[in-house]
């Protein structure tokens, strides 16, 4: 087999016929591409191709922006407690279905199934939440400081909702997104990535089968091109999107000179700080799983890794021992820590970054690269990338700084607090973090000098549907799930009521 995906027909995955042409969902109704054309997948494991999906072109997404439009005026004049109990029934149908949604993300983007499997529960545990939350929407009456007059105030839906997702947890992600935007009354146009549009359009059937109203959710799959089209079109009124900091910063150009509202969560590169009084055991299982979920494609990955001088060579030796260990393997075995890449293109990036480190001073510390030809099953060219563990003295390394996406850790030594807490810092991306401390109060201090969203103490990588997440800097702005989730998808307005004096 050679780079080029060859159309051999997989056993994998018996429940997804090779051959099949996929529809776009647009008013409720199944459809093609206007122009017909369409694309097909990859499995990044095999490297066989499968599915054909449409491709989007500007009249597509016309199409879907306007039956979101038709359908938002009843939709927002809907009760949240009907709007809430589709959403509760979705959230039933995404557990019957939970299976073949996690099979379908692992057969287009090559994750492990347990990890898909724990992303697809997610999207059913935050449908509980929204629908639950949805009867809260509210807003407050206030006595104003004018005689005479009444005044409160009320949280409206924005309208039509822009949706564009990546491909790394492509329906988790996406959940964070649909979910609060319909619950609070807006309708929505869904783009998911072009890696990964099939497990989008099983979950938006489900929406449908559920009890939505036509146009309330519509897919569209294409690349970047039905991307731009969808953001620049006239008749949406925010972006919700989850991609790289690149694509954001496209996006918000053209976001601003209609001041439309963005979400935007980009890229990440986590620190996680080891001071020398951490339990060093449960630091290098985070550490471990801040280089590798995902196999490194998270914007979550806690790949900085940063460690106390006291304790620098137990720790640097406990995580080699842990990342030598690392089972790689067929993402459908529920035993594999490490699947293969995402798609080719991911593969080349990744690979272009072992050059880079060749060229920076530091050592190789637990040497990886790619692989391919030595995972059962896989294809022989396959998309497989070791672990790999590098020490990054020199500030400006490429291999510290950027943001690799694949299972790649950049190790440096601190001597102090003050100057961990720079180094964290002195990263253009904002997301996460993490601290290894027993000392609480070292752990306070610490994490309220961390220039990020969101911060894991004696923890990494956990989420809750009502803990709100998101970036600062170039990771982005705007916050997904928590208790204010409506807060993105909702406009306050201020009402005054006069009356003649008593
Ligand atoms: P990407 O930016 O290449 O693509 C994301 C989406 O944007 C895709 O659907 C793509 O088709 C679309 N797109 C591309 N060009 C566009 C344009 N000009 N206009 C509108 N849409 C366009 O990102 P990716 O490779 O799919 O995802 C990986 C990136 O996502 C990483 O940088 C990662 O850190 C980031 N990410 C961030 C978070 C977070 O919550 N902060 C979560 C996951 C992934």
């Amino acid at each position: 087999m050679t780079a080029n995906p060859s159309t051999t027909t997989t056993s994998r995955f018996p429940e997804f016929d090779p051959d099949l042409n996929y529809s776009m969902i647009i008013d409720g109704e199944d459809t093609s591409s206007g122009s017909g054309r369409t694309f097909q997948l990859v499995d990044p494991f095999e490297n066989v191709e499968w599915g054909h999906v449409p491709e989007a072109d500007a009249s597509d997404v016309d199409r879907a922006v306007r039956a979101a439009r038709a359908a938002f005026p009843i939709w927002a004049a809907t009760l949240p407690v009907a709007r809430a109990a589709i959403i509760s029934r979705w959230a039933d149908l995404i557990r019957e279905h939970a299976e073949r949604l996690a099979r379908a993300q692992v057969h287009e983007n090559g994750k492990t199934i347990l990890e898909m499997r724990g992303a697809t529960q997610s999207v059913a545990l935050l449908a509980d939440f929204t629908a639950q939350m949805a009867q809260t929407i509210h807003g407050v009456t206030v006595q104003p400081g004018v005689p005479d007059h009444e005044s409160w105030t009320r949280r409206e839906p924005l309208g039509v909702v822009a949706a564009i997702a990546p491909w790394n947890n492509p329906l988790g992600l996406l959940s964070w997104k649909l979910l609060p935007a319909v619950a609070s009354g807006n309708t929505i146009v869904v783009k998911p990535s072009e890696v990964t549009p099939v497990s989008t359009l099983l979950l938006v059937a489900l929406a449908n089968e559920a009890g939505f109203p036509p146009g309330v959710i519509n897919v569209i799959t294409g690349a970047g091109e039905a991307g731009a089209a969808l953001v620049n079109h006239p008749g949406i009124d925010k972006v919700a999107f989850t991609g790289s900091t690149a694509t954001g910063r496209r996006i918000a150009e053209a976001a601003a000179p209609r001041f439309l509202r963005t979400t935007l969560e980009l890229g990440g590169k986590g620190p996680q700080i080891v001071f020398a009084d951490a339990d060093i055991d449960r630091a290098v299982g985070g550490l471990l799983t801040g280089v590798i979920a995902g196999t490194g494609q998270a914007c979550n990955a806690g790949s900085r890794i940063l460690v106390h001088d006291v304790v620098y060579d137990e720790v640097t030796s406990k995580l080699q021992a842990a990342m030598d260990a690392v089972r790689i393997g067929d993402p459908l075995d529920e035993s594999t820590m490490v699947g293969p890449v995402a798609s080719r293109a991911q593969y080349e990036k990744i690979g272009a970054y072992f050059s880079v480190a060749e060229s920076e001073p530091g050592t190789i510390l637990v040497r990886g690269g790619r692989i391919g030809t030595d995972v059962p099953g896989a294809a022989r060219d396959g998309l497989f990338i070791e672990p790999t563990l590098y020490e990054t003295p020199d500030a400006s390394s490429r291999i510290r700084r950027e943001e690799i996406f694949g299972p790649v850790g950049a190790i440096v030594r601190f001597h102090d607090e003050e100057e961990a807490i720079r180094i964290a810092n002195e990263s253009e991306f904002g997301l996460v973090s993490g601290v290894w401390t027993q000392d609480i109060d070292r752990a306070s201090r610490v994490s309220q000098a961390l220039e990020t969203g969101v911060v894991w103490i004696n923890t990494w990588r956990v989420f809750s549907t009502n803990m709100p997440f998101g970036g600062r800097k170039m990771s982005g702005m705007g916050r997904e799930l928590g208790l204010n989730l409506f807060d993105e998808y909702t406009d306050t307005k201020a009402v005054w009521l006069g009356h003649a004096p008593h």
